[in-house]
């Protein structure tokens, strides 16, 4: 097993754990693939729940940002949808606050209008 020669230094303090665990997972897919720049999500995308148990729609992208900038950006990229969903902490795991499914998966986001993206 190779390690990625990143130290706790190189890490923002301001990340949790957890969003240490998904950039590590991202930067090991980016190196695994190089051609597989990420494209920015368009301003105005809607993040849903992918559990087609649930499915809500629950976040519109305020502006364009990569998935690193949407998963781990302090600011409100991600704005619910209506009042029914609580505020995104970037504290916590991205996940659909009614059911608790991961709203991420190797990289992608689930979108509402092409799903995995
Ligand atoms: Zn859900």
């Amino acid at each position: 097993m190779c390690t990625l020669p990143l130290t706790r230094r190189a890490l923002s303090s301001q990340q949790s754990p957890l969003a240490s665990v998904v950039v590590l997972s991202y930067k090991q897919s980016m190196m695994d693939s190089p051609a597989a720049l990420p494209e920015p999500y368009p301003q105005g995308t809607i993040i849903s729940c992918p559990a087609t148990s649930c499915g809500v729609r629950l976040y519109r992208l305020c502006e364009a940002a990569s998935f690193v900038e949407v998963v781990l950006q302090d600011k409100k990229l991600l704005v619910p949808i209506n009042a029914a969903i609580p505020a995104r902490s970037v504290w916590e795991a991205l996940a659909c606050p009614l059911c608790g499914t991961a709203l991420t998966d190797e990289g992608r986001l689930h979108t509402a209008a092409y799903g995995w993206r």
